[in-house]
């Protein structure tokens, strides 16, 4: 199997190999080093600013968003919610779950955000802003500097789900006034799912210190307490947390945060020129480098998904819902080579050549 989706990903062996030994008890020293490294690694990767904190959600990546809209806003908040496909709609649903006074700017798909529509809400009072960089549904990559600029001029606290961009884009959470910034183990990660990562600006820590919030796990005081000694408040997803620990290591010792994004970045280049000519429309205006989201002319999109699954063996990403007949997406991130990309355009080209697409 070749695995194209976006997540969970393709894990190199020595991750693989982690999730073959057995699961040692945590609350000891070793583990505490373990989680240690995890979090250093974590600030120095996404250029946190100095005393920021990372704290590891044991649940997927919503989960963490859920924990970040709970411990972060109140219902004196007023927020902007960029919604332009599945997250950016969740991230609206948990604003009204937890009664977070919100306004929405709703994209059509595949469409990036322009800055006039931003500035539509420009010295109105607004908060926070609570954007997916990557909104991995259609593969849009939003321009995240003029989303800083808007968000440093009218002093408003900004939410980065990068959960699919995290490793893939070029990402600086201190240059850009990031104050909260989410990804999770199984995009660019490459480990198993059920792991989720939250890095709090010291802004963002105060403000998680001052809330009052109702919820017991979800409570991030009590994981920046246990974190301070390399705990977690409950038992975590401990094999994955020393999986997490192995590649970040990994991505440490073969160039740092850049190097991997770049080899991500020549995946995509690579994957992208192969299928110059193909009856194919790029979906989105503006790409992220972890995923290419594809419209196919000729034949149904998940009638691709399904061949190429069931007949050859790659896994492409389908969409759901109304999408599910017009798009479907192609990952670049996880242990891929371009010899897997050549296979998959080698199945498309025999796709063609049966008359199928
Ligand atoms: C994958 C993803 C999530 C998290 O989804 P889970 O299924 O909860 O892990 C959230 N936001 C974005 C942009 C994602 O790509």
């Amino acid at each position: 199997m070749i695995n194209f989706t976006v997540g969970p990903v393709q894990s190199s062996e020595d991750i693989r190999n982690i999730g073959y030994e057995q699961v040692p008890y945590f609350r000891t020293e070793e583990f505490s080093k373990t989680m240690k490294e995890n979090e250093k690694l974590m600030l120095k990767f996404s250029k946190a600013p100095s005393n920021s904190r990372t704290i590891f959600i044991t649940g997927s990546g919503t989960a963490s968003m859920e924990a970040v809209v709970m411990n972060c806003f109140t219902e004196k908040d007023k927020v902007l919610v960029i919604n332009g496909g599945s997250f950016g709609q969740r991230f609206s649903e948990l604003c009204d779950i937890f009664q977070i006074p919100h306004d929405d700017i709703k994209l059509e798909v595949g469409k990036a955000l322009k800055k006039e529509e931003l500035y539509k809400y420009d010295n109105q009072g607004y908060t926070g802003l609570l954007v997916n960089v990557h909104e991995t549904s259609t593969g849009v990559h939003y321009d995240i500097e003029m989303i800083s600029d808007f968000c440093k001029k009218n002093n408003i606290f900004l939410v980065v789900d990068a959960i699919s961009s995290f490793l893939a884009d070029d990402f600086d959470m201190a240059t850009l006034g990031v104050d909260v910034m989410i990804t999770g183990s199984q995009k660019a990660l490459a480990c198993p799912p059920g792991i989720s990562i939250i890095v709090l600006s010291p802004n963002a820590i105060s403000r998680v210190e001052n809330n009052k919030v109702k919820t017991m796990y979800f409570d991030l005081k009590s994981a920046l307490k246990n974190g301070e000694r390399g705990q977690t408040p409950f038992t975590p997803a401990v094999g994955i947390l020393r999986q997490i620990n192995v590649r970040l290591k990994e991505i440490e010792n073969s160039g740092g945060v850049e190097a991997e994004t770049k080899k991500i970045k020549e995946l995509a280049e690579d994957f992208r020129n192969k299928i110059k000519g193909m009856p194919f429309e790029m979906v989105s205006e503006s790409m992220s480098n972890a995923v290419t989201a594809l419209h196919p002319t000729t034949v149904s999109a998940n009638k691709i998904f399904l061949i190429l699954k069931d007949e050859y063996q790659i896994w492409v990403c389908p969409n759901g819902g109304n999408l599910k007949d017009k798009i479907f997406r192609v990952g670049h991130i996880g242990d891929l080579t371009k010899e897997d990309n050549s296979k998959l355009v080698d199945a498309f080209n025999d796709l063609i050549k049966r008359g199928i697409m």
